[in-house]
């Protein structure tokens, strides 16, 4: 069953053309990764399919409802719907818990208040004030509130902004045992590694268009592309491209006795192939 599904999205802004003709199918129980420069139609998409924006044209149904008609109205529609937004939510003068159990309390289903704290890692702030939470633990309140009530369906727009490096990883755990929980997740940002780490597909938008969609590791023939084997060889770092890296290594193998010294074999990474893909949409 498609969660979501989108064809022949458009929307502009006066004579910019912001989202031109979008088709997406996003099934249950995934994490689809909307990649895409700055500009290129991301959140217009999204808070399209939130209900938040108006279309000028095309077909989208989100959980079997097009938001443009059930969005604001449907509060049984709203309520299976999850939103991490991009700006971070507003400082009160409440605590960390007394927010989430506020908000808790807008849902038919919600989950356990501390056990959301403790899954977002703020059970040392939750008798904290929210104005006093730093730029990281705001984001990470944000992402409390948008699984507060157990969403079918979860929307993140560039949530790990302004997370460190632990952060990222506890958020990434959080995210898997959602998917775990048949969560299907629509997941936007910035950090490719977060994609490569999340996503089951990524789609990736420029100029309001997608270039493909596609697996984080298939993405731009990237599972086929070449690897680069380095090696150091009296004293001079060496590298060659090749499709067949085993091979390499093994002739070096014979040439050196031992270890090949500084040995290493990569592939492009998910963000050398985004890159040349965005460059190349943009020649
Ligand atoms: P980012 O990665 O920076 O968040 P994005 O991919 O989410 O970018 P959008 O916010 O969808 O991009 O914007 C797409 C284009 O539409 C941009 O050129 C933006 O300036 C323009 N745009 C977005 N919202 C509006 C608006 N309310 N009025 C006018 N133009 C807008």
């Amino acid at each position: 069953m498609n969660v979501i599904e989108v064809r022949g999205l458009r929307k502009s802004y006066a004579s910019l053309e912001a989202v031109r003709g979008i088709n997406l199918s996003i099934t249950k129980g995934e994490i689809f990764s909307l990649l895409g420069p700055n500009g290129a139609g991301k959140t217009t998409t999204v808070e399209i399919l939130e209900g938040f924006r108006t279309r000028d044209a095309g077909e989208v149904k989100v959980l079997g409802f097009d938001p443009a008609t059930q969005g604001r109205a449907s509060r049984e529609w709203r309520n299976r719907i999850g939103i991490v937004l991009q700006s971070t939510s507003d400082a009160g003068d409440l605590t960390v818990s007394e927010t989430i159990s506020h908000f808790s309390g807008y849902y038919s289903n919600p989950r356990n208040p501390e056990e959301v704290i403790a899954a977002v890692g703020l059970e040392d702030k939750s008798k904290d004030l929210i104005r006093n939470l730093s730029g990281g633990q705001r984001r990470r309140l944000d992402v409390a509130l948008g699984i507060i009530g157990n969403p079918e369906l979860l929307f993140l727009d560039e949530p790990t902004t302004g997370f460190d490096p632990e952060a990222r990883r506890a958020f990434w755990s959080l995210i898997d045992g959602l998917r775990n929980d048949g969560t299907t997740i629509v997941l936007t940002t910035h950090y490719l590694d977060e994609a490569e780490a999340l996503a089951d597909r990524v789609a990736v938008i420029n100029h309001g268009q997608i270039i493909e969609v596609s697996t984080p590791t298939q993405l731009g023939g990237r599972s086929t592309s070449k690897a680069l084997v380095q090696w150091r060889d009296n004293g001079e770092l060496k590298s060659q491209e090749t499709e067949n890296p085993t091979a390499l290594v093994s002739t070096l193998t014979t040439q050196f006795s031992g270890e090949i010294p500084e040995l290493s074999v990569t592939r492009p990474s998910l963000e050398d192939i985004y890159l040349k893909m965005i460059g190349r949409a943009d020649e």
